[in-house]
């Protein structure tokens, strides 16, 4: 096993939108493939008809891309071991399934739904509530161990519904060794006889799981906690279809917790914790509800990437800014850690507040350019670089370069409250009207030259800045806070200028 190329699958069900915490799953396995030269597959796994859900499947893929954690195979990707999606592969599993029957490690099973439910009713009466099918119980059930091999046969050939359920034995250890949880040992009488290919004619996750691991050639299982429970079954299934030589190495990755350390953080948690569970934004279609996504909230795809890496892994120094690239070569499948990750919401703004300072005035003139546009607002790049420059400071995603600069695209309809009463008064209106006349003999209106009219009419007049500044701030902008003013007054121009503080003049006190 150690010699074969690395292959790792991100194996998710369309039964709704992905979670950020199968993002992680599918980012872990992305990886630990591209660091160890291997493949990064992506199969759905749809066996469960029944929580089949439209639109999940391209909500998955389009998670993906926008992540840039592309695979390398899979449904929607092409590759030679497809298909990749579990329901066209349906012909493929029952062979198996008669396989095991064949050698003795599965059986036959017609009890009815009914059947279940009253041997379950029967031993919660009894006052045991987690009645299993295992090797004592199944010794009173209706499947073919008990029955004789003429009865089966009359039931099957009567087209008798039935499962194939996989046949435990008493008492064994079954133990394996995972790369982050170390040996794991549990015995089969805490097991049960799972279901392994039903009614319907479809096989259950575990088969349908397995064989496909095999038959892609999986070298690496990395998936997360909840599967931890399955992991003894599927090594027996490994054994059991002569495999196990073959069988890939388990990773199981940490749970993700809500922000207050009290349990997992579950897709149904939404938007009620205030920040959203999901990458993309999800409509649902059966119930119209809408779930709010890290992509239209604003975020930067490779700030939500790098938050999810540190969600159960850290390098092990003091650096936090990875690319996917670095996060690659850093990446240690050893470090993840056993302990759930806790979700921290302000960090994650964080992440994206650094991603958005390191971008130059280019590239964010260019993103709020697109963003101004969409709000029917058409400047020019210049315009939008020289904007962005000067608000990025305060900025945790584009939109707040716009929330705390509309003041450039509308004259004042309002005026601070609070600065006008303090700071508007008749000493500040008279500087206001010197200030105009001076900047109106500016010939080249730069931040520079502004500024240094600005500081001479102050020196000339032994004033401070705080008996002008504010005044002035609150006609140009009707605010009482904000970047350079000077800034401010160079990209609004000279006539702009002027033309607010006449309108000041007008409609302040
Ligand atoms: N289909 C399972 C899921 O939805 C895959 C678990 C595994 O990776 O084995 O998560």
């Amino acid at each position: 096993m150690s010699n074969a190329k690395v292959r790792v699958r991100f194996a998710p069900s369309p039964t709704g939108p992905l979670h950020m915490g199968g993002v992680r799953t599918a980012l872990y396995n992305y990886l630990f493939a591209k660091q160890q030269g291997g493949d990064f597959i992506l199969r759905i796994e749809d066996t469960d008809q029944t929580r089949f859900v439209a639109g999940a499947e391209d909500y998955i893929i389009e998670s993906l891309k926008w992540c840039g954690i592309q695979p390398d195979e899979g449904q929607g990707f092409g590759g030679d071991l497809g298909p990749y999606r579990q329901s066209e592969r349906k012909h493929l599993y029952r062979k198996y399934a008669d396989d095991l029957i064949e050698n003795g490690y599965a059986y036959y099973a017609f009890d009815t739904a009914e059947d279940l439910d009253r041997v379950r009713q029967m031993a919660k009466d009894a006052g045991s509530p987690n009645w299993q099918y295992n090797h004592v119980t199944r010794n009173s059930m209706k499947n073919s161990l008990n029955l004789s091999q003429s009865e089966v046969q009359k039931r099957l050939d009567a087209g008798e519904p039935y499962v194939i359920r996989i046949k435990l034995n008493r008492n064994e250890e079954v133990k394996f060794e995972d790369i982050v949880r170390g040996w794991v040992s549990v015995n089969t009488n805490n097991m049960d006889d799972k279901v392994l290919f039903k009614s319907d004619g479809m096989p259950t996750y575990h088969l349908a799981n397995i064989v496909d691991d095999h038959l892609m050639k999986i070298t690496h299982v990395i998936r997360g906690e909840e599967w931890l429970p399955s992991a003894p079954l599927h090594v027996l299934l490994y054994r059991y279809l002569g495999w196990e030589d073959k069988m890939p190495q388990f990773a199981h990755l940490p749970l993700l917790l809500k922000p207050d350390g009290n349990g997992k953080l579950s897709k149904r948690d939404g938007d009620r914790l205030g920040f959203p569970v999901f990458p993309l934004e999800w409509n649902n279609p059966e119930t119209g509800d809408v779930f709010s996504g890290y992509r239209e909230n604003g975020y930067f795809p490779e700030a939500f990437v790098n938050m999810l890496a540190f969600l159960g892994w850290n390098p092990g120094t003091e650096q936090e800014i990875f690319s996917l690239e670095q996060l690659t070569e850093a990446f240690s499948l050893q470090k993840v850690n056993k302990a759930g990750a806790r979700y921290d919401h302000d960090k994650t703004r964080w992440f994206n507040q650094q991603y958005l300072r390191s971008k130059t005035d280019q590239e964010l003139g260019t993103l709020f350019k697109d963003l101004l546009s969409d709000k029917g607002l058409n400047v020019s790049q210049e315009k939008a670089e020289a904007i962005a420059a000067l608000m990025k400071e305060r900025a945790y995603f584009i939109m707040d370069l716009y929330k705390e600069s509309s003041f450039f695209f509308e004259r004042p309809s309002t005026y601070d409250e609070k600065t006008t009463r303090k700071k508007w008064n008749e000493d500040a209106k008279n500087h206001v009207v010197q200030l105009k006349g001076i900047f109106s003999q500016i010939d080249e209106f730069k931040a520079t030259k502004i500024d240094e009219a600005f500081k001479s009419y102050l020196n000339d007049n032994e004033l401070g800045f705080g008996k002008v500044g504010p005044g002035f701030r609150l006609a140009v902008t009707g605010k009482g806070m904000g970047p350079s003013m000077f800034e401010i007054c160079a990209i609004l121009g000279k006539d702009e200028t002027i033309a607010r503080i006449d309108l000041a003049l007008e409609k302040l006190p």
